[in-house]
C-alpha cells in the first residue's frame, strides 16, 4: 500500500462513530444528574467539545472503551485547583511557590475586581510608570537607589543581561555556568542576548583575580550567579560580591531568593540583597515568589542608570508585571517595614520558624483523625533554595497497610486536593505547610481518602 492512501477505517470505529450521541443527548444526561453547579450552556459547550474530540478519535481508529459522560464531568470540574501542601516542601515550584500572606491575598482581590492607578498618577491625572508603586517601596527596603519589576525572576536576569548589548564579553565563573531549572541555563541566556560568555576560574575555586585577568582580556561587565538549589563543599572558594565590585566593572548580581528577612537563622546562609547593593553591584536580580514570600516576579534593583535602561529596553514590554502580582508584591513588600510582621505574616517565613508545640498540636489532631503514628521527620525549604536546610519536625506515618502510591493518588484526586510526602514507603502528612485554617480540610481530606481506601480493600 502506498503511504498516501489513507487506511480504511475499521468496522468497530465506524460502528462507534454511528453511535456517538448528540450534543442535546450528552448535555441532557448530564443535566439531569445532581450537583452540577454550572449553567445548561455550558454543559452543552462540553459534550459539544468531548463529542468532537470523540469523533477525531475514532476517525483516527481508535476503538478504545471511553466514558463520554466520565470525560465532560472532568472537563466540567475547575482543573486548577486548591491544594492543600503536606509535603513540607515549603517553596513547591509544582504548587506555585509561596503562599500569600493574608494583606497580598486581599490587595490581589482588590486589584482584580475592578480599576486601579496602575499607570496613572492620580495628582496630576497623567501617565506614569507601572513600577512606581514598588520601586520607591524596594528602594526604601534594599538601599538601591532605583527598582524595576518584571514578571518572574528570569525574565529580570534576561533583561540584566540584555543590558550588557550584544557582542560585550561578559565574566562569568566556571562555578556558576548553572542551569536553575526547566532548561534555563546562565551560558544559553548569555548567547540569547547577544553576548560573549567570558569563562572565569573553575568549578571549584575562582578569585578576584581570574575576573581582573578576564578584565585585561576585554570582559567588560560581570555576572555573579548564586547557586541556589546545589552547594559544592570541600576545596572551594569564590570572589566576594565586595572585591567583584572593587574591580571597577558593572557588576550583575543574581541572587536567587531575594531575602529581605533579617533575623531568621535559616535564611541567613543566602546572599542578602542589601549587602549586594551596599557593595556597589550596578543591578540584583531576584524572585518574588521564593523566600520573599510575594506572588511570582521578578525584582531589578540597583543603580539609577542601569536601572533606568532596563526600563527603557525593548524587551521591557515583554516582560512587564501583571497588575495582580504587582498589587500583591506591594503589599508583602510593605509587610518588611516591621520584621516581626513580616515574619509572623508571611506564610513561607512563618513556616520556617513555626512553633514546635504548634506542629506537636496539628499532628495530634490530624492522627486522631487518621490513624498512623507521630514520627520526627525533616521538612525542605525548596523552590531551589538552601538545598541544604532540614527543618526537623513531627509528621503522620499512616499506617503501612495502605499502599503508599494509590493511597497518595486517592489523596491528590479529591477536592481540595492534598499532596502529601511519601518516603520509606510510606504516606507521610506533614503539617509545617498546612496554613491554620487547613488542618480541618486536611482532616476531612483524609478522613475521607481513608474511607474510600477501606472501601476498595474490602470490594
Ligand atoms: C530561581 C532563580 C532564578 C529564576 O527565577 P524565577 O522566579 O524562577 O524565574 C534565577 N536565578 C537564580 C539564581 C535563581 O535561584
Amino acid at each position: 500500500m502506498r503511504p498516501s492512501e489513507p487506511s480504511p477505517l475499521p468496522d468497530a470505529a465506524r460502528e462507534l462513530l454511528r453511535r456517538l450521541p448528540s450534543v442535546d443527548r450528552l448535555a441532557g444526561d448530564l443535566l439531569n444528574e445532581n450537583g452540577l453547579a454550572v449553567s445548561s450552556q455550558e454543559v452543552v459547550a462540553v459534550a459539544r467539545a468531548v463529542i468532537a474530540e470523540r469523533r477525531s478519535e475514532l476517525m483516527a481508529g481508535d476503538c478504545n472503551e471511553v466514558d463520554l459522560q466520565m470525560r465532560a464531568r472532568e472537563r466540567l470540574a475547575s482543573r486548577l485547583r486548591r491544594v492543600l501542601n503536606a509535603s513540607g516542601v515549603i517553596v513547591h515550584t509544582n504548587l506555585g511557590r509561596a503562599p500569600l500572606a493574608d494583606a497580598s491575598a486581599e490587595a490581589v482581590a482588590a486589584a482584580a475586581r475592578g480599576y486601579m492607578n496602575l499607570e496613572l498618577d492620580l495628582a496630576s491625572g497623567r501617565r506614569w510608570q507601572r513600577d512606581a508603586h514598588v520601586s520607591e517601596l524596594l528602594c526604601e527596603l534594599t538601599g538601591a537607589e532605583d527598582a524595576l519589576v518584571v514578571n518572574n525572576g528570569a525574565g529580570a536576569l534576561l533583561l540584566a543581561a540584555a543590558l550588557a548589548g550584544r557582542d560585550r564579553s561578559i565574566a562569568v565563573s566556571r562555578g556558576q555556568l548553572v542551569e536553575i531549572g526547566g532548561g534555563f541555563r546562565i551560558p544559553d541566556v548569555v548567547a540569547q542576548v547577544g553576548a560573549k560568555l567570558m569563562e572565569v576560574g573553575t568549578t571549584n575555586r575562582t578569585t578576584a583575580a581570574d575576573y581582573q585577568a578576564a578584565l585585561a582580556g576585554g570582559a567588560e561587565l560581570i555576572l555573579r550567579v548564586h547557586p541556589s538549589n546545589f552547594r559544592t563543599v570541600g576545596f572551594v572558594s569564590e570572589a566576594s560580591i565586595e572585591e567583584l565590585c572593587a574591580l571597577g566593572v558593572p557588576v550583575i548580581d543574581d541572587v536567587g531568593s531575594g531575602v529581605l528577612a533579617r533575623g531568621i537563622g535559616v535564611v541567613e546562609s543566602e546572599p542578602p540583597v542589601e549587602r549586594s547593593i551596599q557593595a556597589g553591584a550596578a543591578l540584583v536580580c531576584f524572585s518574588g515568589d521564593k523566600l520573599l514570600g510575594a506572588p511570582q516576579a521578578g525584582i531589578l534593583v540597583g543603580q539609577s542608570a542601569a536601572i533606568e535602561a532596563c526600563r527603557n529596553h525593548p524587551l521591557m514590554r515583554a516582560l512587564r508585571v501583571g497588575r495582580l502580582p504587582l498589587a500583591g508584591l506591594v503589599a508583602t513588600l510593605r509587610l518588611y517595614r516591621d520584621p516581626e510582621r513580616a515574619q509572623k505574616e508571611i506564610p513561607v517565613l512563618a513556616m520556617l520558624t513555626t512553633d514546635p508545640a504548634v506542629l506537636q498540636q496539628r499532628v495530634e489532631r490530624l492522627r486522631e483523625v487518621a490513624g498512623g503514628e507521630i514520627v520526627e521527620e525533616i521538612a525542605r525549604v525548596g523552590g531551589g533554595a538552601l538545598p541544604l536546610v532540614e527543618l526537623e519536625g513531627p509528621v503522620v506515618a499512616l499506617d503501612r497497610r495502605y499502599d503508599p502510591g494509590r493511597l497518595a493518588a486517592r489523596l491528590r484526586l479529591g477536592d481540595p486536593a492534598l499532596l502529601p510526602r511519601v518516603a520509606h514507603d510510606q504516606v507521610l502528612i506533614d503539617p509545617r505547610t498546612l496554613l491554620d485554617e487547613e488542618i480541618e480540610l486536611a482532616a476531612d481530606a483524609l478522613r475521607r481518602a481513608l474511607s474510600e481506601e477501606a472501601d476498595a480493600a474490602s470490594a
